[in-house]
């Protein structure tokens, strides 16, 4: 099954003043793809939009699909229902104004769409989102859905679920294609792993500006504690020739989301009710 590639384009920094490194980090991302003919996917936070408006030209120039990573990178329930929708069409606007080609796919800053915020599945479609690739159907320490299904469903407003693609057993379920999992699950791991993928799954993999940049000094993240942020701060050196090996073992790179989620549309998925 082929591997459609993913990047979320967030500012990691705790302060402006810091070296924004994001930036470099994100040309080489694209350069990595663009050198094997990928067409990603990346999510961007819409404040970037204001702050490097060149950058997202650079993702839209390079053809590759656009998504909204949040109006800010907060997680769903500390933006809260009240301001969600406002935020996230606000961000959709940011991107569009630039890129000039609808944005239709929405990732929830750190995989935070669960239980506890299905509200915000209303949220989403009220800003215009087609799809989201917002759930992580695994406990996990940050935020996860346990239970959720592992393969595309649609939630009762029409918007199409692409979950985040994890491999294991029980309470032992792992994101393996993304983030800190791409360079510490052993690549035999993971070729089981994709190999035990169901038909009806969609592959996909993600990685962050960060997770591509040994030479990052370290600092403490400002959505993660200092123990996350120094295991987010090791071997990153390994995460694009894991990618690539990832995606060699899945037989190629997949399409772009936003087209996997529009041959989803007349296909029947299981249902999930969000209220
Ligand atoms: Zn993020």
């Amino acid at each position: 099954m082929p591997l459609t590639v993913t990047f979320d384009l967030e500012d990691n920094r705790r302060s402006p003043k810091q070296e924004a490194r994001f930036v470099p980090m994100s040309h080489r991302f694209l350069e990595f793809v663009e050198q094997r003919g990928i067409t990603a996917t990346v999510f961007i936070v819409g404040e970037i939009a204001r702050t490097h408006p060149q950058l997202l030209r650079r993702v839209a120039d390079g053809g590759h699909e656009i998504g909204l990573h949040g109006l800010r990178h907060v997680a769903l329930g500390d933006v809260g229902p009240a301001r969600l929708a406002d935020e996230l069409r606000e961000g959709r606007e940011l991107l569009e104004d630039i890129v000039q080609t609808p944005v239709v796919g929405f990732r929830a800053p750190i995989f935070s769409l669960t239980p506890g915020t299905a509200w915000a599945v209303e949220s989403i479609s009220r800003a215009g989102f087609t799809y989201s690739s917002s759930v992580l159907p695994a406990a996990n320490p940050l935020h996860g859905w346990p239970g959720a299904p592992r393969m595309p469903f649609r939630w009762d407003n029409g918007v199409v679920e692409l979950p985040c693609p994890v491999g294991g057993a029980g309470r032992a379920l792992v994101p393996y294609l993304g983030g800190i999992y791409l360079r510490y699950v052993p690549l035999s791991l993971a070729r089981r792993f994709l190999r035990e993928l169901d038909d009806r799954a969609v592959a996909w993999t993600y990685s962050h500006p960060y997770d591509i940049d040994p030479d990052e000094p370290f600092f403490t993240m400002p959505y993660a504690g200092w123990l996350t942020s120094r295991v987010l701060h090791t071997r990153r050196g390994a995460t694009l020739p894991a990618l690539d090996a990832r995606i060699a073992a899945s037989g190629g790179a997949g399409p772009p989301l936003a087209e996997v989620a529009r041959e989803l549309v007349s296909v029947e998925l299981p249902l999930m009710r969000s209220r």
